[in-house]
């Protein structure tokens, strides 16, 4: 989707939008509102910005993000300045917080998001410098129509004082503590690296592999105590009647949120001519990583797969994947 008047960085204006907007969702930081441009009748999504925002100035700072074209991550298309917003692409399936809570998900469907969520990181982590999320958790995993995932609302969270906000603050007002790794902790917490992306990716995982919320009935305090000394939710609570694969899985999930953030692996490690095969977790992210849209239309491209030629690079993960489906194009692509 998105004519060509997306494919640039705007700015809008309210006059810009047919009047019928659609209340998505309300939060206490601001809405966002399904909206229809009247030049392309094209659906956006409109996140409206409170103004005591922990949110980044909306100038050249969110513009950058205009660039950011992918297949795993939203497409900003612009802002507008009445209401103050981000106007970005709509993803009509909502986010993955919701869908964990009402929908069973299945074995392959669960990995296969992971796998998007990883394709989505990495690309923002390989730019240069690298994108930071610093807000990764399920509401920002949107879903579109046919249930693929895009990471949203990355590179917005502005983590230098503004107003005499403390980090802390921001992250208490936020509600979202569970997704914060140790180290943001300390008492002067260092500027947050590409390796706090990956703890809370972690977690990320561990929701899309329980179905659960993770410290459930802990309050604040309680879960920084907990993350603190090293605690982390219960792998045991990932469901029996898991796949094979599932072990790798948590492998991924345990190397990701290790206290030291050195240890975490890197979305982008190795990515490049790196071979998967190696037992451990942390060649399985590479080959996840590696596994990545070009390569993976190359081997549809050829009939690699069909003709069962060789799937050399990828996991044993994205070869189940790949084998166990039809619809292969509609999983991978
Ligand atoms: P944060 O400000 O930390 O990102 P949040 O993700 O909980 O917090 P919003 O980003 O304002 O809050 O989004 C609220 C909800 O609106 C999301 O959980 C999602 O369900 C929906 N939403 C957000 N962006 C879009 C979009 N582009 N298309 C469709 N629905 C969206
Ligand atoms: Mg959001």
């Amino acid at each position: 989707s998105g004519g060509e008047g997306l494919e640039k960085f705007r700015l809008f204006r309210r006059d810009d939008f047919d009047s019928d907007w659609v209340k998505v969702a309300e939060r206490s930081f601001g809405r966002v509102y399904r909206v229809k441009l009247k030049l392309l009748r094209e659906r956006c999504a409109l996140k409206c910005l409170s103004t005591s925002s922990h949110y980044r100035d909306m100038t050249e700072e969110v513009s950058k993000l205009g660039k950011v074209k992918f297949n795993y991550v939203t497409s900003v298309y612009g802002v507008c300045d009445d209401p103050p917003s981000i106007v970005m692409e709509y993803m009509s399936k909502g986010s993955l917080d919701l869908l964990l809570a009402s929908h069973t998900i299945m074995w392959l469907k669960k990995f296969q998001m992971i796998h998007e969520v990883v394709m989505g990181m990495n690309f923002l982590h390989s730019t240069a410098p690298p994108l930071l999320h610093l807000n990764l958790k399920p509401a920002n995993i949107l879903l579109d129509d046919h249930l693929h995932v895009k990471i949203s609302d990355f590179g917005l969270f502005k983590w230098e004082d503004s107003a005499g906000m403390s980090v802390m603050e921001h992250l208490t007002a936020r509600g979202n503590i569970n997704y914060v790794p140790p180290e943001a902790f300390n008492q002067n917490p260092d500027p947050p690296g590409t390796k706090y992306d990956v703890y809370s990716f972690a977690v990320v995982m561990w929701e899309i592999l329980t179905q659960k919320k993770p410290y459930a009935g802990a309050n604040m305090t309680e879960v920084i105590i907990r993350v603190s000394s090293g605690k982390r939710p219960s792998v045991e609570r990932v469901p029996d009647d898991q796949p094979p694969e599932c072990q790798d899985m948590i492998a991924i999930m345990q190397l990701c949120w290790q206290q030291n953030r050195q240890h975490r692996p890197a979305f982008s490690d190795g990515a490049r001519g790196s071979s998967p095969g190696g037992e451990d977790g942390r060649s399985l992210l590479r080959a996840v990583v590696n596994g990545d849209a070009e390569s993976v239309r190359g081997v549809l491209g050829t009939g690699g797969l069909v003709n069962g030629q060789s799937q050399r690079g990828y996991t044993p993960l994205i070869v189940a994947v790949l084998h166990k489906h039809h619809h292969i194009c509609e999983l991978l692509v």
